[in-house]
């Protein structure tokens, strides 16, 4: 299956990604893990991305476009994958839907992880990452409510949207996201 995991940062996309990468076997794809490693690789695409990271800033779609293209395309993700963190944008979701097209290939499912946004400060708070200071993490949900929480609605109208949970241990929402994935793979 090809799915996305949508949700405001600090929802536990990572985390749930993760298991739900070694449960099924696909790869997970995580845009912002990519952008960290050519940030302690020192590429010229690093320290332009950590520069717009450490304010809470989004690398431009073009460049995250044409990471996913190229990512998506390899061996490992021939009969699925998991994408954390992309689309971020409506253009990023305009160009993932013509990129599978054209390889006749859809997006199966979108699992859109919520949690109130004093819970989700509070767990960035507490994993100490260099983007996750609090002027920073504030930055990053107002960006997410205005670039991202719209992909919500574009997703529902494609009837591909499945709502779950984020609130709860890792195994009651790791549960729900399966019960929405199997409700996916019905439809
Ligand atoms: P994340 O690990 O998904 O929270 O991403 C960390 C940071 O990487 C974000 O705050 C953005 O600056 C950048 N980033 C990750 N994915 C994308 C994307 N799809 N589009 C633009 N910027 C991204």
């Amino acid at each position: 299956m090809r799915l996305v995991l949508l949700g405001p940062p600090g929802v536990g996309k990572g985390t749930q990604g993760k298991r739900l990468s070694e449960a099924n076997g696909w790869p997970l794809i995580s845009t912002g893990e990519m952008l960290r490693e050519s940030v302690s690789q020192g590429s010229s695409l690093g320290r332009v991305a950590q520069a717009l990271m450490d304010q809470g800033l989004l690398v431009s779609d073009d460049v995250m476009i044409g990471l996913v293209e190229e990512r998506t395309n390899e061996a490992d993700a021939k009969n699925g994958f998991i994408l954390d963190g992309f689309p971020r944008t409506v253009p990023q979701a305009d160009a993932l839907e013509g990129i599978l097209r054209e390889r006749g290939q859809v997006l199966n499912a979108v699992l859109s992880l919520s949690a109130p946004a004093d819970e989700v400060v509070r767990r960035m708070l507490s994993r100490g990452r260099s983007d996750d200071l609090e002027a920073t993490v504030r930055k990053r949900l107002k960006v997410y409510d205005e670039q991202t929480a719209p992909l919500i609605e574009y997703y529902r109208r494609l009837g591909r949207l499945f709502e779950v949970d984020g609130l709860g241990t890792m195994d009651e929402v790791h549960a729900g996201l399966c019960r929405a994935l199997a409700g996916a793979a019905s439809a």
